[in-house]
């Protein structure tokens, strides 16, 4: 830091080119994130310097929060359901590991993945000290229930499904993972970071709520397909007691306990995720969701008349495909196998598509 500091002029003509250094969305096909709402950004300005750490001196921040839990236990179809606003799909993860932990109270704690779990259950178990076991997955990169069922333990403190893949967009088989999960009496939480967006907006689309017995918590993010502002997550849990064994003593605070784990706490995305859900609706969230599927549907369509075969017919609107390299501009990403990966965002409209598939079939040899 300099002694003097720069004149307004000076440093917004910096900051703005530093700004220019970012890649737009306009041609990123590889991210879960987005741009935000128009209202999502309004709101988050009106809220910018509200701190949920500290509710008591924000309690109209707070009552978002609670609207948003309340319309999230509406849609996971369980109106006594709990839950509070978190950082992201991270943190949710790792407040689930804490909470299991702690219920469970046993030495040598461990959970079961899939093989398709996000990376973040390595970094919450690393930091739990807990041993994290791999169920495989199917050709179609489902969790195997009985595979997970042999690797289940007294120690095991909670199994982990998916619903929505980050790689391959599929949604593991909830019911059967659920009714394992209560034979041996295992928490089951569903990362539904992506999923939890898209599946309740989708007729048919597999089951992975609260409806489904044995179901104890899920994750959702409302910086994914929520198109509210960074950073954003929320936790629902079944039975909101399980927060109870995560409680810290908060004395100079205006609340005398608190379980969220990070102190300092965004409002301005809560407000954020409560301004698109409040604008859009349930007709308008699907809407989005339907125009990503049709999206996703018409490029996979449109690769196969390349030559490019897709890996699986996803869940939600994440298309895979063989690996084959594709023209700058675009920014693609490739899974853990090396296949193509493209997350069909609301910023990835049907005018991005065409225009994708244009470029590739210029550039693309057989
Ligand atoms: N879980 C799933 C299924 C995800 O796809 C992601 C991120 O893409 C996460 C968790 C982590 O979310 P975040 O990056 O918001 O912490």
């Amino acid at each position: 830091m300099d002694a003097e500091g720069l004149s307004a002029d000076e440093l917004f003509c910096f900051l703005k080119a530093k700004r220019n250094e970012d890649r737009s969305y306009s041609h990123i096909l590889s991210s879960m994130c987005t741009t935000p709402h128009p209202v999502a950004v309004q709101a988050h300005n009106l809220f910018m310097e509200t701190n949920l750490g500290d509710p008591g001196l924000f309690p109209g921040t707070a009552q978002l929060e609670d609207h948003l839990i309340r319309w999230f236990a509406d849609l996971y179809q369980e109106p006594s359901a709990g839950g509070c606003t978190t950082s992201g799909g991270t943190e949710s993860n790792i407040q689930v590991l804490r909470f299991c932990k702690k219920t469970k109270q046993v030495k040598n704690p461990n959970i079961i993945v899939p093989a398709s779990a996000h990376f973040s259950f390595e970094k919450a178990c690393g930091m739990m000290d807990v041993e994290m076991r791999v169920a495989p997955i199917d050709d179609q990169y489902r969790m195997i229930p009985d595979a997970t069922g042999e690797l289940i333990d007294k120690n095991t403190c909670c199994i982990v499904s998916v619903a929505g893949t980050t790689e391959y967009g599929m949604t593991d088989p909830i019911p059967a993972l659920g009714k394992l999960a209560e034979q041996e009496g295992v928490h089951l939480h569903v990362d539904a970071a992506f999923g939890g967006y898209v599946l309740p907006f989708i007729d048919h689309a597999p089951p992975f709520d609260f409806s489904v017995p044995g179901v104890g918590s899920i994750s959702v993010d409302p910086h994914k397909m929520g198109m509210s502002t960074i950073p954003s997550g929320i936790l629902m849990v079944r039975d909101e007691r399980v927060f109870c064994n995560l409680l810290v003593e908060t004395p100079y605070l205006t609340t005398k306990q608190a379980y969220s784990l990070t102190g300092t706490r965004p409002g301005a995305s809560v407000a954020a995720a409560y301004a698109v859900m409040a604008y859009l609706g349930r007709t308008g969230m699907k809407a989005l969701v339907t125009g990503c599927m049709e999206n996703t549907r018409r490029l996979i369509e449109g690769m196969e008349a390349f030559g490019v075969p897709r890996k699986v017919t996803p869940d939600v609107n994440v298309a895979t495909f063989d690996h084959v390299s594709v023209p700058s501009p675009w920014t693609v990403s490739y899974t853990r196998k090396g296949d193509l990966r493209i997350v069909c965002m609301p910023h990835v409209t049907r005018d991005v598509v065409e225009s994708f598939l244009t470029d590739f079939g210029e550039s693309y040899v057989s």
